[in-house]
């Protein structure tokens, strides 16, 4: 018999989620883990109640070309307009596939888009995937905000599947900024505070000038036409993603 809490249910749910991550995998997924929504209270959702009756958000990581990410060192490039736009794209398609895969396994799944803003002013969308992210162990975040994988660094796109099916969740990293300041060196704004938000208990704002950054990046839209507002400075800086690999 399968119901929550029995060893058969246990060993089954794990199955479905070595199968997820093969499939997601196959689709294009770099890195893939899933997040107790248990994790994300408060983390301020749009609508308030949209991790309500899921308690599970899988979230997906693809990966950036490298030759593109390495020209992004005084701000974003055409070429990497383009890439954020293709790899959001991609991750979409995933997002798409795994919930129809989610739903063939019996579940019930919310894909949610990769980059659509809900609102002009404040960039908010339906929900922060870094904060899924963080939560599902790909990674942690890092003097920038962003999400920084042991693997890629920052150097990746998010997306997240929030489904009804209990996989058993992955746990968050540790935090291995560590002394590093060359995110807060390279930032154009000079936005990055330097603090992050683990050891010092900084907030968000705390770590990094919002408003400051916000600016950047309407002024590189305005002056090189780059849509959507991007700049990649950070991304691109943070050794972690420059690691060579293997
Ligand atoms: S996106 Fe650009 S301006 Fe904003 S914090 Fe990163 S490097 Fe600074
Ligand atoms: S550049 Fe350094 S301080 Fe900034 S996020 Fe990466 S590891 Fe952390």
């Amino acid at each position: 018999m399968l119901f929550p809490g029995n060893s058969t249910y246990e060993r089954h749910m794990q199955n479905v989620k070595n199968d997820m991550t093969e499939r997601a995998r196959e689709w294009g997924a770099d890195l893939i883990g899933v997040a107790d929504t248990q994790r994300l209270a408060g983390i301020g959702t749009r609508p308030a109640d949209l991790l309500d009756g899921w308690p599970r958000a899988v979230c997906v990581a693809v990966r950036l070309a490298d030759g593109i990410v390495d020209q992004v060192t005084h701000g974003p490039t055409a070429l990497y307009s383009q890439h954020y736009i293709r790899v959001n794209a991609v991750l979409d398609d995933i997002a798409t596939r795994l919930a129809a895969w989610l739903q063939s396994r019996g579940g019930s799944a919310l894909p949610l888009p990769a980059s659509q803003i809900l609102c002009e002013e404040t960039f908010v969308s339906y929900l922060s995937h870094k904060a899924v992210g963080i939560a599902a162990g790909l990674g942690w975040q890092g003097k920038s905000l962003l999400l920084v994988t042991p693997e890629h660094g920052p150097r990746v796109r998010l997306v997240t599947v929030l489904t009804d099916l209990k996989i058993p969740p992955d746990k968050p990293l540790r935090n291995r900024c560590g002394t590093c300041t060359a995110c807060t060196d390279a930032c154009p704004a000079g936005a990055i505070r330097g603090v992050g938000t683990d050891s010092h208990f900084a907030t968000r704002r705390e770590a990094v000038d919002l408003d400051a950054c916000v600016a950047q990046l309407r002024r590189f839209s305005e002056e090189a036409h780059i849509a959507p507002y991007l700049c990649g400075v950070c991304v691109s800086s943070c050794p972690w993603g420059k690691r060579k690999k293997g």
